[in-house]
């Protein structure tokens, strides 16, 4: 949401909750008013039927006193000490028994001639009260109507305020209203008590004359003073009746501000005959403090609404943001599950591509073996070509001298020179025997290796060599050291190991030994003795292989020698030393055996030829 937006809101929800506080302001107050008027109306109800039914229960007294023979008798004869006398106790005992004020007998000037409060301090025997409206209404009683007169004032000679019922005495045996009165009886009633009742209550309570002068109230300063400013023509009446004595009657608004407290609106009742008003005021500061305690409310429901909001806004966010994290991290679990299985997938795949490559590897590696056994077969066999042509050149040789030998024999016998044809026949002989043993070096050749492969004793083979070519050692002189410490195995054939250690040991021997020029027809080389002569055996073993090295003092291996060590039929020494077979086959063996023949030269001079088998582990 933007800025404007929110502030917007924020100003709507601002106004709408003055509204609603004014609201609640206004419908307080308003109800307050009206609890406060119902309330006012019926204590006013109330007041106003007492002040009413108090007024009316006297209405009758002056009646039934101007009804007194005496009263007529005294008016006539006013002078009659007696008769006074007799009216004076009489309106003495009426009046206590009436508990009113005073109750007097005015004649027709106003002379009051005989009076309840005729012994008291003040008595009103002898005053005129010819000026007070009442006694003028009465006393103008035309026989029509009119002779009960009323009127509130405060007292002429008493000064104590009182309501004034009056009515007119007629003459004595006239009946009544036929002639003119001849006098007046009053009844003043206290209006105090009420006053004095009104004070247990908090709202001001006036009673008012049709003037609008309150004469009696429970607020004291109220009393003689008007709700509004009276015109100067009530004014001067009311100062010739004499009604407030002299008083000047002032508003009540003229008032200082502390006793005009509480004046204001007001409630009104009429009461009794002479249009007063019966007048109750509201506390106003009520129905404001009863608007302001419900605006208060209000703000504080308000607050409390706008903090369970805030509390609801706040829980539904987490609740959604939980949801969220919830979501997120479903999301992230169901990426890492597809992740895995993706990954399982690949894995699988290449697991499998693996799995392929290893059957490929081991097929090849099958077919590689199947081919090697077959390619050391068909090496044999381009051997046995190269082998017949080598052994062809090699027979060819001694059959040639064979041939000679037996033709010249032949003539030595046909001369009779026998010991000429006998040498001969030694020589065919020799050479038959040459050609024996050339047959006898190609036998081992021409087998083929055995199918079942044994366990072979590797020290047992080499000490089985070593004993075979012990005669050849001494008689060439030279020394032969074993040093076989562990016991090894390997796989294979144990005659064909002991071939080709045969070999190595006879080759070391030979490059040790001084070649007998005179005897051979060529010689490539001749061999310097070493001034050593020592062939030593060494069996060691690593963690796959079982090695043997056969190291010797002799020659050495010149660079164009190393170059074709291992072809069949390669050479160096004289012919009928050497078919130049041995390295090729001893190869052939050791590889059979899946293992290798390497040769180097010594650092001191000699050769070493080294031969590799897997070993056998149990
Ligand atoms: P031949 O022994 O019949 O010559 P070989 O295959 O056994 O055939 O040996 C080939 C050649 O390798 C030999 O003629 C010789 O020159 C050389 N040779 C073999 N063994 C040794 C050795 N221990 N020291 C020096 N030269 C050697």
């Amino acid at each position: 949401m933007g800025t404007g937006k929110r502030i917007i809101l924020f100003s709507a929800v601002v106004g709408l909750a003055l509204a609603l506080i004014f609201t609640a302001y206004l419908l307080a107050s308003r109800k307050a008013g009206e609890d406060i008027r119902l309330a006012g109306d019926r204590q006013l109800q109330i007041i106003a039927l007492d002040l009413d039914s108090v007024l009316e229960r006297y209405e009758t007294l002056p009646y039934s006193v101007a009804y007194l023979p005496l009263a007529a008798q005294v008016l006539a004869t006013p002078h009659d000490p007696v008769l006074l006398h007799e009216l004076n106790l009489t309106l003495q005992d009426l009046q206590q028994q009436a508990k009113v004020e005073s109750i007097y007998l005015m004649d027709q000037d106003g002379n009051t001639l005989a009076s309840s409060n005729w012994d008291g301090a003040i008595s009103y025997v002898g005053r005129n009260f010819g000026f007070r409206p009442y006694f003028i209404e009465s006393i103008k009683a035309n026989g029509v109507g009119g002779a009960t007169g009323h009127f509130y004032a405060i007292g002429n000679s008493t000064n104590i305020p009182g309501y004034f019922i009056s009515q007119a005495v007629y003459p004595l045996g006239s009946k009544r209203g036929a002639a003119k009165p001849v006098g007046v009886i009053a009844v003043k009633i206290s209006l105090n008590a009420f006053e004095q009742a009104w004070r247990s209550s908090e709202e001001p309570i006036a009673l008012a004359d049709r003037h609008g002068v309150v004469f009696l109230s429970n607020r004291a300063a109220w009393q003689y003073r008007s709700l509004r400013l009276l015109d100067q023509a009530v004014q001067q009446r009311l100062l010739e009746t004499l009604q407030y004595a002299d008083k000047r009657i002032a508003p009540i608004s003229a008032l200082p501000k502390t006793e005009r407290a509480g004046f204001g609106e007001y409630l009104a009742r009429p009461i009794g005959r002479l249009g007063w008003q019966l007048m109750l005021f509201p506390n106003q500061a009520k129905v404001q403090r009863a608007g302001v305690q419900a605006a208060l409310i209000a703000l504080l429901l308000l607050v409390l609404l706008a903090a369970f909001c805030g509390a609801y806004y706040q829980r539904r966010r987490r609740l959604e943001e939980g949801r969220a994290a919830q979501l997120a991290l479903s999301h992230a679990a169901d990426e890492l599950e597809q992740k895995i299985a993706q990954r399982t997938l690949e894995l699988t795949l290449g697991n499998e591509r693996l799995a392929a490559q290893l059957d490929k590897l081991r097929e090849t590696d099958n077919l590689l073996r199947s081919s090697q056994n077959e390619m050391v077969q068909t090496g044999k066999l381009a051997m046995l070509g190269q082998m017949a042509a080598g052994i062809t050149h090699e027979l060819n040789q001694p059959l040639t001298a064979i041939r000679a030998f037996a033709d010249n024999a032949g003539v030595f016998l046909a001369r009779g020179n026998s010991a000429q044809a006998s040498a001969n026949l030694q020589h065919i002989s020799d050479a038959s025997a040459r050609m024996g043993s050339i047959i006898g070096q190609l036998k081992g050749f021409a087998r083929k290796s055995a199918e079942t492969l044994t366990v072979v004793d590797v020290p047992k083979a080499i000490f089985a060599a070593a004993a075979l070519l012990r005669s050849e050692f001494e008689r060439h002189g030279v020394a032969l050291e074993l040093r076989l410490t562990e016991p090894v195995s390997v796989l294979g054939d144990s005659i064909r190991m002991e071939q080709v250690l045969i070999n190595l040991l006879r080759n070391a021997i030979d490059a040790m030994i001084t070649i007998d020029t005179s005897e051979t027809t060529e010689t490539i080389e001749v061999a310097q003795p070493a001034a050593l002569k020592e062939v030593m055996v060494l069996l060691e073993q690593d963690a796959q292989w079982a090695i043997i090295r056969i190291i010797d003092t002799g020659t050495g291996l010149p660079d164009q020698v190393i170059a074709h060590l291992f072809e069949p039929f390669f050479t160096t020494k004289a012919s009928g030393h050497g078919l130049g077979l041995g390295l090729a086959i001893s190869s052939s063996i050791v590889q059979a055996m899946g293992g290798s023949l390497t040769a180097v030269n010594r650092p001191l001079g000699g050769a070493e030829f080294v031969v590799r088998i897997p070993l056998y582990i149990l």
